[in-house]
């Protein structure tokens, strides 16, 4: 059997190894924790997550995966079906697109200016920022109160520096099929609702990875990986790593190493709370200005979470990388008060990733183009979500694609 080496033991690396065990002898390295960002912090009777929160049960692979190894997701309450965001006052989103027209979340003028979505010329033949496509499309406070908030809560970022294209793939598909989002929508008869729904693990999402490494015939190393070289032994090499680190690993490849260097990222800091009494009984809050980018409302989501988790930095505030323990910690405080007026937290808990999530830049397609053909030339493959998708769902699915390319 050929061996094969699997650098990273993120949800990426590991689903990969998971699928390819029965075809190859497999090691899979891992510098610091199996999990990578999917990792359930347990402090007292509070489970912290410190990075991913769940997943929507609308992607069949990690439905797949999850039934093979035998664990059962759990849905989130009612509750998470609640949201709001914060601008000077908190302001309760809509949970269907037609209740945007009679709640007070936009303006009249705002209402009318995504009505006339319908006749606005799709743009197909180039790149758009998510800035220009959501103000082109659907208007100005469309863009400001819905989507600052929904980029700094999915990627921790901006719409002026995300790709539209590289970001939200499907919907500008949609715009190019159907020549309007809205038209689109109500023929796929989605009516621009979410198409799944928020699933995580009774103990976290590191419930999942101990299960699935469990059902995985593979030897798992703790070891920084820091040269290629190290893995002369092996016939095939996976680096399932952060864009940076690949980089790293790969740098007797100048060019494919500058490639990767090209992704950037942005920090996270993850304050997990808890106070007396919490309200709004709901997800969470996303913020337009704030330095705290959302606030997550955990002990109303899933069981066995007892506390809230404040999210700070993104690239709207990437100062946060620099603020020792206590600067960050008071910075959620200040923020929390401010927006859910409490105080006097029964507990404080500290998660900071300095290089949290991968940044889809303009151009980010043609560099993840340009990075897969030079890594083919070599020999090397590489997945993770710096890559073709952000989300848990997306690492699961383009690896199950790697491994079928892989038995081949
Ligand atoms: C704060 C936060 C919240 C998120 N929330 C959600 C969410 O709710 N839902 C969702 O779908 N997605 C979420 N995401 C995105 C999600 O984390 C990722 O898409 C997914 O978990 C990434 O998995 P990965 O395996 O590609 O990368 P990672 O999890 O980053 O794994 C890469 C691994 O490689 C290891 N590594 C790096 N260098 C080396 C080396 N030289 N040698 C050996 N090992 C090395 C690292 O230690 C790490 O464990 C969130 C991300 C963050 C940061």
């Amino acid at each position: 059997m050929q061996k094969l080496a699997i650098v990273g033991g993120g949800i990426s690396g590991l689903s990969l190894a998971y699928y390819l065990q029965n075809d190859y002898e497999i090691t899979v390295f891992e510098k610091d924790k199996w999990g990578g960002k999917a990792y359930t912090q347990k402090v007292g009777n509070y489970l912290f997550e410190e990075g991913v929160n769940g997943f929507l049960n609308n992607s069949p692979k990690t439905l797949e995966l999850c039934e093979k190894i035998g664990i059962k997701p759990i849905k989130a309450d009612e509750n998470a079906k609640i949201r709001y965001i914060y601008d000077d006052k908190l302001i309760k989103l809509p949970s269907k697109p037609v209740e945007f027209l009679t709640s007070d979340i936009m303006s009249l003028k705002g209402k009318i200016r995504i009505l006339k979505e319908f006749f606005i010329k799709p743009v197909c033949e180039r790149e758009e920022s998510v800035k220009e496509f959501a103000i082109r499309r659907l208007g100005k406070e469309f863009y400001r109160k819905m989507m600052i908030p929904m980029l700094a809560g999915i990627y921790a970022s901006t719409p002026e520096i995300t790709s539209m294209n590289a970001a939200f793939p499907k919907l500008k598909k949609i715009e190019c099929e159907y020549g309007s989002l809205f038209k689109g929508l109500n023929k796929l008869k989605r009516g621009g609702e979410p198409t799944g729904e928020l699933h995580s693990f009774e103990y976290g999402m590191s419930e999942f990875i101990n299960k699935l490494k469990e059902k995985t015939k593979a030897n798992f190393v703790i070891k920084e990986i820091k040269d290629v070289d190290e893995l002369k032994d092996f016939d095939k090499i996976v680096i399932a790593t952060e864009a940076y680190s690949a980089s790293e690993i790969l740098k007797k490849y100048e060019k494919l190493s500058d490639l990767l260097k090209k992704i950037p990222y942005n920090p996270v800091a993850i304050v997990g709370l808890d106070f007396e009494s919490i309200t709004p009984k709901s997800f969470g809050i996303l913020t337009i200005k704030n330095k705290t980018l959302g606030i997550l409302m955990d002990k109303y989501i899933f069981p066995n979470r007892n506390g809230i988790r404040a999210m700070l930095g993104g690239a709207r505030y990437s100062e946060i990388k620099d603020l020792n323990e206590e600067e960050i910690i008071k910075t959620a405080l200040d923020d929390i008060y401010e927006i859910i007026k409490n105080a006097n937290p029964k507990i404080t808990w500290l998660k900071l990733h300095k290089n949290a999530i991968p940044n889809y830049s303009l151009s980010h397609q043609k560099l993840v183009e340009d990075i897969f053909t030079e890594a083919e030339k070599f020999n090397i493959y590489l997945t993770g979500n710096a890559y073709n998708g952000i989300s848990f769902n997306d690492c699961i699915k383009n690896s199950f694609e790697l491994a079928e390319r892989l038995k081949k």
